[in-house]
């Protein structure tokens, strides 16, 4: 039996209970409820604003370098509970093992590269742009962000917030989804450990009562959210009555375009782990394959074979994939496969799915059209479609053909193509030969319906500041 963190929220450095109704929390990979949590009210919430609105001065005021130290702490403090952490993260999502240990490590990275970053940020250089006085830019800090995150990797989201919020110098008040709050809760506490008070909050609950509270409170400078674009329009509307700042990292349905000059054995291994990578649940799964004609039947063959030689199971079963977040996203997927093939797609699925659980398996849908709503719409789950295409052209039309604006791949052994498809491609980033490789250097964020501004990198700590000019002059 894992042992869980406390499931209270975090305000001002101390665990908040407020007796309110609360919230159930599966194990996907059984159906069993592991805990209950909280679900903040407005209330609860404005406490958790006040305390981190109190924080700021503080924090704002040490030198990067301080503050990068007691980023460090945090990261060492959390590479020391990464066990945990990992064991929590699989109890949340039912993820195997080892993906939740990279990807806790990856999120512990991050931390780290934000807190050296955060020391190096740019302004433009002094100038006497008027005669006499001389012109400066400095970055500022915001104020208090709200973090808002998904359920499909919550270590990872919860780093994507709290990394560049910290660096630039800004407070922070968190949510995670309400399906999968342990890892975070367990981070939360380690951050009182190793950070002032009121510097990190957390407040447990759903997005209709927890997270609008958020949205729609007048001292939170910006808001950051990781999830579906319907949700990122409701925030950017609700933020909009206090003008505040929003990040969007929303839904995609990453187009991967195979050429005919293709490495069909690259190809083959990178797209079916892009597609079939934590179940499926990936913002830039490599959900939505367009073959060339000639490649069409070795691309459909060979993913539908990757797909029958995957083992799902639970994280004891050291299996290659775990099961859905809910039984809501179990039904929605099967929803999504079901349709497909009434209308006469061909389907593929061979996987053996555990008894219980939220399993789905892998599957494979060609014979598409390029309006069917398996074509269109963000799945969220272990199922890749594929179209076929004869020209260049009609690859690219086909790729942006969807409101969604994320990521995508391009496999060919031409350089020229692969530069000239990728500038063509209206998307936030695009893989050459490879699938959905983040880094903390390197920016993530889409366009469209995929949001806007960026996580990672340099930018997303830029997106947490303003610019501010002073100017000063020379009269005496
Ligand atoms: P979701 O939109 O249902 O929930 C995300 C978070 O928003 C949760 O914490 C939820 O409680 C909160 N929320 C819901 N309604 C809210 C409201 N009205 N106001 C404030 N907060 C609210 O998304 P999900 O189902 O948890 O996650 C899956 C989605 O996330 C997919 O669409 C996926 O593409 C997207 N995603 C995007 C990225 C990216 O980087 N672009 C990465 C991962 C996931």
């Amino acid at each position: 039996m894992t042992d869980l963190p406390e499931l209270t929220h975090v305000i001002a450095g101390r665990p908040d209970d407020d007796a309110g109704p609360t919230l159930p929390v599966f194990d996907p990979s059984t159906g069993t409820t592991v805990a209950d949590i909280p679900n903040a009210s407005a209330e609860t919430v404005d406490a958790a604003v006040a305390a981190a609105t109190a924080a700021l001065a503080a924090w704002s005021e040490l030198t990067p370098s301080q503050r990068a130290g007691r980023m460090m702490d945090l990261a060492d403090c959390l590479e020391e509970n990464l066990d945990r952490i990992v064991e929590l993260e699989t109890l949340d999502c039912g993820k195997p093992l080892q993906n939740a240990r990279e990807e806790s490590k990856f999120a512990i990275d991050l931390i780290r590269f934000c807190a050296g970053a955060g020391r190096c940020m740019e302004g433009k250089a002094a100038q006497e742009y008027a005669a006499g006085k001389t012109s400066f830019v400095r970055r500022e800090p915001l104020g208090v962000v709200a973090g808002i995150t998904p359920w499909n990797y919550p270590v990872v989201m919860l780093a994507y917030k709290l990394a560049p919020a910290l660096a630039a110098g800004n407070t922070l008040v968190v949510k995670p989804a309400e399906q999968t709050p342990l890892s975070t809760a367990f981070i939360a506490a380690r951050a009182q450990e190793t950070l002032p008070a009121g510097v990190v909050n957390l407040v447990l609950g759903d997005g209709p009562t927890t997270g609008t509270a958020m949205v729609r409170h007048p001292d939170v400078a910006l808001v950051t959210l990781t999830g579906e674009t319907e949700t990122g329009k409701l925030v950017a509307r609700e933020a909009a009555a206090t003008l505040k700042r929003v990040v969007l990292e929303l839904g995609g349905k990453s187009p991967v375009v195979v050429f005919d000059d293709a490495d069909m054995d690259l190809t083959a291994r990178g797209v079916s782990h892009g597609a079939f990578y934590n179940s499926g649940q990936d913002c830039t799964a490599a959900s939505r394959v367009l073959a060339a004609a000639g490649v069409y039947d070795e691309v459909v063959d060979r993913l539908s074979a990757s797909a029958s030689g995957i083992r799902l199971g639970g994280p004891a079963d050291a299996a290659d994939m775990g099961p859905l977040v809910s039984s809501e996203q179990q039904d929605r997927v099967s929803g999504f496969i079901e349709r497909a093939g009434d209308r006469g797609s061909t389907v593929r699925s061979s996987s053996e799915v555990p008894g219980s659980g939220y399993f789905i398996a892998p599957t494979v849908i060609s014979d598409v059209g390029a309006n069917d709503e398996i074509v269109q719409s963000e799945v969220f789950g272990p199922v890749v479609s594929v179209q076929r295409f004869n020209t260049d052209a009609e690859a690219v039309e086909l790729a942006n053909s969807t409101r969604y604006g994320l990521g995508a791949s391009v496999w060919t052994r031409n350089v020229g193509r692969a530069m000239d498809v990728s500038r063509r491609l209206a998307v936030g980033a695009v893989w050459v030969n490879c699938h959905d490789v983040v880094t903390p250097e390197m920016p993530h964020g889409g366009v469209r319906a995929s949001g806007y501004g960026k996580d990672l990198s340099m930018y997303s700590i830029e997106d947490m500041t303003h610019v501010k000019h002073v100017m000063v002059s020379h009269e005496r």
